[in-house]
């Protein structure tokens, strides 16, 4: 799509949000009916979309992607009626006889940007909050990942009402042109750098902005911890789509007792993931771009490489890394890693970790393993973090139950479950008198009797 089509474009998905047609609870529901259909019936396509783009495997695909989008449209669908109807919230005496309750009403037409290291999922979850909550939505899918943007802007218009949602493929023109326009919300998921410019663009509307942003999530290794298990859980989370995930473990902090056995478990887990040369291995993904490639030949330069460490920029490849000990101002330890490189760095005690961790910016995730309830308790008291997930990394993705979003420099916002509805709603406060009864006490004259009767009526 050019940028000259684009106020045609929203001016239709205005019209549509105007005439009321996606309030009803049924044409809500039939969106997101929509949604699980498009993911089931596009599978293959999709899946070929990753793989082209990110060498993505197809159980990745379906895991993090399709089928993390359906069951969050299937639990939207389900919850939907209960959702949607007004909460009854208690009525203070003073403004009985009464009746107050929240009732949850749509934005307008919102606008979603998306990055490309979950090209489909971070475009389409969103939207399943929106959809829920009965908006209009344009989608901007990133323009790095090509094959998905364009699977995208080809197959939802087939399945979802073309009156009440678009597409915008595109980078930094079209984005520019979007933001220029009034939206009734932006969910904007990326970097830090582009969130300010997002924000900065919807402050001249005065429009809500969630950010769903990065950071160094760190993840902290007690003695006490049971290492195989950890070991099996931090690969895997570290090295899912080669480490380009906003909540995958940027490096690890270990107890000097138990380090030596960690790193050898964890060596051991890459292997048996990956097999002994990993560039060969159809379940690893390669990296977005040739010049996001390119960045990790220089951020392991004169690092100390315990395994792997190969980078192949032409074939965007890099190998599953584990960097000991970096220096804590190399830029390894001072930029989101953001790729398949682990450093891990030794302590002597947990408490130095957490100071680590307490001095840098609040990350997105924060991973804890140990057997410790005194050491669980320190880290939840002391740390802040977008979400915290004990003895496990990035697994907590699946529960649409917990709300999904940063703290600080790591985002603003969430959504997931009821909580992209409850973004995308504005949660409208109703209070109903009733003319039965109307006390003179609230109106002048004032007297000092009423200002002592106040403290009774609240
Ligand atoms: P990206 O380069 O694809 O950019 C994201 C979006 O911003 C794209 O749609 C792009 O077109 C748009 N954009 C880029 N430059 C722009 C500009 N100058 N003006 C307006 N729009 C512009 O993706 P990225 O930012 O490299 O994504 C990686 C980052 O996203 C990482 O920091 C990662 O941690 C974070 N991330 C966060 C989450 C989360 O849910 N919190 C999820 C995924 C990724």
């Amino acid at each position: 799509m050019d940028t000259t089509s684009i106020p045609d474009t929203l001016a239709r998905l205005r019209q549509t949000f105007d005439s009321g047609k996606t309030r009803p609870v049924e044409w809500r529901i039939a969106q997101l009916t929509e949604i699980e259909r498009m993911m089931r019936e596009h599978e293959a396509d999709l899946a070929e979309a990753l793989r082209a783009d990110l060498g993505k495997c197809r159980f990745e695909a379906i895991l993090t992607e399709m089928s993390f989008v359906e069951e969050e449209a299937k639990y939207a669908r389900r919850n939907l009626a209960e959702w949607i109807r007004p909460q009854r919230v208690r009525t203070p005496l003073m403004a009985q006889p009464g009746r107050s309750y929240i009732q949850p009403e749509p934005k307008g037409v919102v606008l979603i940007i998306a990055p490309w290291n979950y090209p489909l999922s971070m475009v389409m979850a969103p939207l399943v909050g929106a959809v829920a909550a009965g908006n209009c939505a344009v989608m901007k899918p990133s323009e790095i990942t090509t094959h998905t943007s364009a699977a995208i802007a080809s197959i939802l218009p087939r399945y979802l009402d073309r009156d009440a949602f678009a597409v915008v493929e595109g980078g930094v023109p079209e984005t520019t042109e979007l933001l220029a326009h009034r939206f009734d919300h932006i969910l904007y998921t990326g970097n830090e750098r582009v969130a300010t410019i997002v924000m900065t663009a919807a402050a001249k509307h005065l429009t809500p902005v969630t950010l769903e942003l990065g950071g160094k999530s760190p993840c902290l290794i007690d003695k006490s911890a049971d290492l195989e298990v950890a070991a099996s859980r931090i690969a895997w989370g570290k090295f899912i789509n080669a480490g380009q995930t906003c909540v995958a473990p940027d490096h690890v902090l270990v107890h000097r007792e138990v380090a030596q056995r960690f790193i050898e478990a964890l060596s051991q887990r890459i292997k048996d993931f990956y097999g002994e040369d990993p560039s060969q291995s159809p379940d690893f993904c390669r990296i977005a771009s040739e010049r996001h490639a390119a960045r990790f030949a220089e951020l392991l330069k004169g690092q100390k490489i315990h395994l792997g460490g190969r980078v192949d920029v032409e074939k965007r490849y890099v190998d599953p890394t584990i960097v000991l000990d970096p220096a804590p101002d190399s830029a390894l330890m001072r930029e989101e890693i953001f790729g398949p490189v682990l450093p891990v760095i030794t302590v002597d005690e947990m408490h130095h970790a957490i100071k680590f961790v307490a001095d840098r910016p609040k990350p997105l995730a924060l991973y804890l393993f140990t057997k410790s309830k005194a050491l669980e308790e320190a880290v939840l008291e002391r740390l802040s973090a977008g979400s915290v997930c004990i003895n496990d990394a990035v697994i907590f993705m699946v529960s649409p139950e917990l709300p999904f979003g940063g703290v600080g420099t790591s985002g603003m916002g969430r959504y997931t479950g009821w909580y992209g509805f409850e973004t995308f709603s504005h949660m409208k406060p109703v209070m109903r008198r009733s003319f039965r009864f109307d006390a003179p006490l609230r109106y002048p004259p004032y007297s000092d009797k009423k200002a002592k009767l106040l403290k009774f009526v609240r």
